[in-house]
């Protein structure tokens, strides 16, 4: 056997504490079914908390709208309020459940990129910001506020930035070469000025760049100084989410991971995937192409980093964005979705079978499919944590593939092939940690009739836990402050 490029998960005392307690995992599947999403609520609250503290101390106005979209669990939605955020809502029925648990109107934003009739009617009637995509909108928003007789505020979302000499291309948004003459002709009547309040911009920008954040938000600035002078009352600049999280312990082994991987995808090194999936890099005549399609797992530049380096991006004058924000006194609104639920989630399935395919490989069947647990890119790279009914000291290691319960070929739950320290037994749990942003719920289905698997909440801070700390979505309540 040759050893396999470890890819070892930064993994909090929470996680090992669940990961260490073989009886309280069984409890937890008796009464949750397989899989089960874990999510532990004082972490999500402290990554709330270390993102006020960073930009306070900026000394800049700034808002924090958690993105719905990342997590579909509800007892997230009292946990980002009681910590003093928002909540930023991408779809009709993200938006009412927030305000059927009684959020107040501004602490919600609608940024969803399809808006009904019926979405607008609900965020106008309630007096939620709408962020506008595009011309139809703006004209449907001013006929139903106009409709119910009353007012509303919007945002406008941009996008088409320059930058480095070329155009960020991008389907959201006005075009930012555009967007002035749009604004002047819209705004051109009183009526509409006194329906629609224009309050603010947004843009979210594809990938994980900082540069391009910080120059898109000077050239939002310069649009901002451009249109106050005609009246408008600018308040807000939102840049979306898209904040980097690290997902790995060590940066020597993202690195040998990728090398390995090449060498496998050339023929040099045993398989270390699933029928030799390069995961973005292919073999082309005996020379690799292409690059890693994966969420960047490990890297250096969260949101510490992240954040000094978009506000501290300067303009041609030299001029700092966190400087220009506070002399334009605008507030500066943030939309994280993963970077908050960093170390929130666990995804845990019972084992259902073992059995040797053709060619040798071990195959581990988990009682749980593909879309419980699916990044957006090629693979979900973190080592998974086994816990055994009875750990046998003995045994021998094996190289597994996990796989899931629909009836596809490509139902395999990691494409990477995973040492475990010994094959395990059917009712042995398998543990992946840190899903809560997209992995365990963006693309989760109900094909086949599975149910969506059972979301838990650890709310206590107690660094032990029984059954009875594990809460269900039934728990929450509106929230009594605004009832
Ligand atoms: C997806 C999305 C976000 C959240 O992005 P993350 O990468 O999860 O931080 C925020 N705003 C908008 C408009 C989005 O589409």
């Amino acid at each position: 056997m040759t050893a396999l490029p470890k890819l070892q998960p930064l993994t909090s005392p929470w996680m090992f504490k669940l990961i260490e307690d073989y009886a309280l995992q069984e409890e937890i599947f008796n009464a949750h079914h397989s899989p089960v999403n874990v999510h532990h609520l004082p972490t999500f609250k402290k990554n709330v908390g270390d993102y006020k503290e960073i930009l306070d101390g900026y000394g800049i106005k700034n808002q924090l709208f958690f993105a719905r979209k990342a997590n579909k669990f509800k007892n997230l939605i009292p946990a980002a309020v009681e910590a003093g955020i928002g909540i930023d809502t991408a779809s009709f029925h993200e938006l009412k459940q927030c305000l059927d648990l009684g959020i107040a109107a501004d602490l919600l934003i609608s940024t969803a990129a399809i808006k009904n009739n019926e979405l607008l009617n609900l965020a106008i009637k309630n007096g939620v910001t709408i962020i506008i995509d595009n011309r139809d909108e703006l004209e449907q928003t001013l006929n139903i506020a106009q409709q119910q007789n009353t007012t509303v505020k919007i945002g406008i979302r941009i996008s088409g930035f320059m930058f480095n000499g070329e155009k960020l291309q991008s389907r959201f948004g006005f075009d930012i070469d555009d967007v002035e003459t749009v604004i002047h002709d819209f705004f051109a009547s009183a009526k509409t000025t006194q329906t629609i309040q224009l309050t603010g911009f947004h843009f979210h920008l594809d990938g994980y760049s900082t540069a391009q954040r910080g120059e898109a938000l000077h050239q939002t600035l310069d649009l901002i100084e451009r249109l106050r002078p005609q009246g408008f009352d600018f308040s807000f600049v939102d840049i979306g989410g898209g904040i980097l999280m690290n997902y790995l312990a060590e940066a020597t082994e993202w690195k040998n991971f990728q090398e390995i991987l090449k060498q496998a995808v050339l023929g040099d090194h045993v398989p270390i995937t699933y029928n030799n999936d390069g995961l973005g890099f292919k073999n082309r005549n005996g020379e690799i192409e292409g690059k890693l399609n994966t969420y960047p797992y490990y890297n250096e530049n969260t949101k510490p980093h992240f954040l000094k380096a978009v506000l501290e991006t300067e303009n041609a004058a030299g001029k700092h964005v966190a400087s220009r924000l506070k002399e334009l006194d605008i507030q500066l609104r943030l939309e994280p979705g993963r970077s908050l639920l960093d170390q929130v989630g666990i995804t845990m399935a019972r084992v259902a079978h073992r059995k040797v395919d053709a060619q040798g490989n071990n195959l581990v069947g988990l009682e749980m499919n593909m879309s419980q647990m699916k990044s957006s890119s090629a693979d979900f790279l973190l080592d998974p944590f086994a816990c055994f009914k009875n750990p046998d000291p003995d045994a021998e290691a094996v190289d597994v593939y996990f796989t899931g319960a629909y009836c596809l070929e490509r139902d395999v739950l990691l494409k990477r092939k995973i040492t475990l320290p010994q094959l395990p037994a059917i009712g042995d749990t398998i543990i992946f940690v840190n899903t809560a942003g997209y992995m365990m719920h963006f693309f989760e289905t109900e094909a086949h009739l599975f149910k969506r698997a059972a979301n838990v909440a650890l709310s206590t801070e107690k660094s032990s836990f029984t059954k009875e700390d594990f809460q269900s979505e039934d728990y929450v309540t509106p929230i009594p402050m605004y009832e």
